[in-house]
């Protein structure tokens, strides 16, 4: 079985792709991650794609593509969790071919949405581990010991990419573009839209309750 998340920044994806993985036994592939462990690693592709993650634009295509490609080409067998790819209607068809090649097919497309204010007034307040990648918000999941990740005690630090400036940009580009994947996945059992309101949990219960849904029908 393969799912696609996908919302606007800073409404929990990366947040509910850890629960999902942990407790439904979904692998995950989080394309913002990645790209992000790239630059970490000063890779000659870290090195190319730096300045793109740094200010919130989108890689390009053909980059994004050959991750995504490894990872499902690896994990023909494994129920895939797809997080923060596709984020265009072109990455999306370029999923499907691939998905097709293969024999696969894409299963559950959920959309976590939430106001603009709210991705803002969350965005802001949001603190990042480097070492594990967990997302922490000082508001409303704060760190049990102030600034130090829960789970692997590194320093929390605010990404690069959650200036207000960037934010912006990314909002708008999730406007222009991802907000599209909609129409493209618009087969009833297929596409499935939820809001974040609501605890981390909560949020989780209603992903929970769809998947199970769609497993059942199949
Ligand atoms: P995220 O962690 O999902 O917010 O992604 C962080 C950044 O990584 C984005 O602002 C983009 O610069 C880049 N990125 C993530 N996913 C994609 C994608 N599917 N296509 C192009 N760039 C991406």
């Amino acid at each position: 079985m393969r799912i696609v998340l996908f919302g606007p920044p800073g409404v929990g994806k990366s947040t509910q792709a850890d629960l999902i993985a942990q407790n439904m036994h979904f692998k995950r592939f989080s394309m913002g991650d990645t790209l992000r462990d790239e630059v970490a690693s000063k890779s000659e592709l870290g090195t190319k794609i730096k300045r793109y993650v740094e200010s919130g634009e989108l890689v390009p295509d053909d980059i994004v593509f050959e991750l995504v490609k490894k990872f499902v080409c690896e994990n023909q067998k494994t129920d895939i969790l797809f997080e923060g790819y596709p984020r265009t209607v072109r990455q999306a068809e370029a999923l499907d071919a691939l998905l097709s090649q293969l024999g696969l097919s894409m299963d559950v497309v959920l959309e976590i949405h939430l106001s603009d204010d709210e991705v803002f007034r969350r965005l802001t307040n949001r603190g990042y581990c480097p070492n594990c990648s967990s997302i922490y918000n000082y508001d409303t999941h704060p760190p049990k010991v102030d600034s130090i990740c829960d789970n692997c005690g590194q320093k929390l630090v605010t990404r690069s990419d959650d200036s207000e400036e960037v934010i912006r940009r990314r909002l708008q580009l999730y406007a222009e573009q991802t907000k599209k994947l909609a129409n493209h996945y618009n087969a009833p059992l297929v596409y499935q839209r939820i809001r974040a309101e609501g605890t981390k949990q909560e949020v989780f219960d209603k992903i929970a309750h769809i998947i199970h849904a769609y497993s059942n029908k199949r």
